[in-house]
């Protein structure tokens, strides 16, 4: 009885990790599985952060064709991971598309199988893989009300819903394109991190109560509110991606990283 009650709770913990624009969905289910990249989101951060067992870091980004995240994106979320991570032996990304695997809307069931039909780089001895994956569709969960751009899923796996970013930038009145694109990978990033209260310890009082594994700090990047219509294009209405508060960097730190 025991173990079955320990089991909800970490279905609990994971469906936490997902985000959207202006609510974070409660199921998420995810397989746990012994290979060390599919594990539970948070459970990395360590790894990820400190130096301890890895020494470099390999990015594998993938889109479908026509959606490549912008170069100033991806730039940033290297210039992101340099500012707060040990790795020695540098950070290296490696890009490339695909075709589309034609079944937009995307539900949580079938980005994990592209994941793992596509995924080519897994952790070696001394250098941790991530894998990023750029859709050209919208997620299952979205409603009218409410949509998601990016979703952490696993220890080392997220996904940006890169045509509803599309959607929601580069028009007249909405976001640039490229600073959306990095507010949403870098908050996702945060959750791999272990932001917040999601496998990194807080050192400080600072996780929202209404949003669990969010800060509660407006102007931090894992900030998240859930009930103003503008989400996510408020808070990178002034021209520049939203950065972690001093509370969210001390928990990193706390946790081996910079
Ligand atoms: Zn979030
Ligand atoms: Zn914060």
């Amino acid at each position: 009885m025991k173990k079955v009650i320990s089991l909800l709770t970490i279905g609990l913990f994971l469906s936490v990790a997902s985000c959207s624009k202006e609510d974070d969905p409660l199921d998420n289910p995810v397989a746990v599985n012994p290979n060390t990249n599919k594990q539970q989101t948070g459970s990395s951060s360590n790894d990820l952060l400190s130096d301890k067992k890895f020494k470099s870091m390999v990015i594998e980004v993938v889109y479908v064709a026509g959606f490549e995240p912008s170069s100033t994106a991806i730039n940033n979320f290297v210039n992101f991971l340099t500012a707060r991570t040990y790795k020695p032996n540098g950070i290296s990304v490696i890009k490339r598309s695909i075709p589309s695997p034609g079944v937009s809307p995307y539900t949580n069931e079938e980005i994990v199988s592209i994941e793992d039909a596509n995924r080519t780089k897994y952790n070696t001895s001394d250098q941790i893989a991530v894998w990023a994956f750029f859709t050209d569709g919208k997620s299952s969960k979205d409603t009218d009300t409410s949509v998601i751009l990016g979703t952490a899923y696993r220890n080392t796996s997220f996904v940006i819903y890169e045509q509803t970013i599309h959607s929601l930038s580069d028009s007249p009145f909405e976001p640039n394109r490229s600073l959306l694109e990095t507010t949403v990978i870098t908050h996702e990033f945060g959750h791999i991190l272990g932001l917040t209260n999601l496998g990194t310890a807080l050192q400080s009082n600072h996780e929202d109560a209404e949003h669990p594994k969010h800060c509660i700090e407006k102007t931090c990047l894992m900030y998240w509110s859930s009930e103003t219509g503008g989400g996510i294009s408020n808070m990178v209405s002034g021209g520049a991606a939203p950065q972690l508060d001093a509370q969210c960097i001390a928990d990193l730190r706390a946790n081996g990283g910079k």
